[in-house]
């Protein structure tokens, strides 16, 4: 399997205090410097292009996010997402770094890729910058699935706590991208009620705070991966946020890192149920350092086939 990430992504610093800090990254890429990590390939990602933004975004909000790092300290564009200096260039490392896995598995390169990349994505919308996010990396990726690999059937599986309102807006007129979010309900963004279905293509699994174990895989066992398999996707895309985790400062789910390894494991056999394997996931949330390190190595131990 193939790591994809780069340096700047680890420089974008939306200041001292937020919880989307790059020691999220630090923290991740040090856990998977372990040894049992050694036949992880680790590839830089590379820049995403215009052309490549432009599928999912307006062409204002891309030329604002060119335009708007800061020459030093730190822009805000809304109440909780912030620019550095680095963070253009971070953003378009992220969402290249998810073209670039999912050109590596579709030309056979690889089977499993995960982009361990900041910012995060999946609440951006297709001309708002929003809640850490300024790019929409997963939709970014499908998009380019579809367009330049001509896939049918791209699934998007999003496990962070919080709802892809981002992703959501992108492709709920889009039947060749089956949506599928479990988060918690209430919870920022709001949005994400079992009634938002788009063309049918879009499923939402709202979980009420205090949920575990025990909630998340009965839901995922009874609902969404069931609806998965119908599907059967050519490419399995995951939005792979780890605050659902117990230990999460800023959710109230109660997830462990073996769920994450479990849930990794049922993704992997629906791509290999249908998808040649393919599968191709990138970093979303995750606020506590311990259990995001912890979680994001059950994750990557799963794709590694342990
Ligand atoms: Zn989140």
């Amino acid at each position: 399997m193939k790591l994809f990430t780069h340096p700047v992504c680890l420089q974008h610093d939306p200041g001292p205090g937020h919880a989307e800090s790059p020691a999220r990254l630090r923290a991740v890429l040090q856990a998977l410097d372990q040894d049992r990590f050694a036949l992880v390939d680790r590839v830089e990602a590379p820049r995403a292009t215009h052309e490549q933004l432009l599928r999912v975004h307006a062409r204002a909000h891309v030329d604002k996010i060119l335009a708007s790092a800061p020459e030093s300290g730190t822009l805000r564009l809304d109440e909780d997402t912030l620019m550095s200096p680095a963070s253009t260039e971070a953003a378009l490392r992220a969402a290249g770094a998810m073209v670039a896995a999912i050109d590596a598995v579709m030309e056979g390169a690889a089977t499993h890729a995960f982009c361990a990349v900041r910012p995060p994505g999946h609440h951006a919308t297709p001309d708002a910058a929003m809640g850490f996010c300024l790019f929409n990396t997963v939709a970014v990726g499908a998009a380019h699935a579809l367009a330049v690999h001509g896939l049918k059937r791209v699934a998007i599986a999003d496990f962070d706590v919080h709802h892809g309102n981002g992703t959501q807006d992108i492709f709920q007129r889009e039947p060749r991208v089956l949506f599928i979010s479990s988060h918690q309900s209430p919870l920022y963004p709001g949005t994400g009620s079992a009634d938002e279905r788009g063309m049918g293509n879009i499923v939402n699994a709202p979980l009420p705070p205090g949920a575990g174990s025990y909630e998340f895989r009965e839901l995922w066992d009874g609902a969404l991966l069931p609806r998965l398999h119908v599907f059967k996707p050519q490419l399995v895309l995951v939005s792979a946020g780890f605050d659902a985790h117990r230990s999460d400062p800023i959710a109230d789910l109660r997830l462990q890192a073996e769920d994450y390894a479990w849930i990794t494991e049922r993704l992997v056999d629906l791509a290999r149920a249908h998808a040649g394997g393919r599968l191709v996931s990138t970093l979303e949330g995750g606020y506590d350092l311990a259990a995001l390190a912890a979680s994001a190595s059950a994750h990557v131990s799963a794709l590694l086939g342990e």
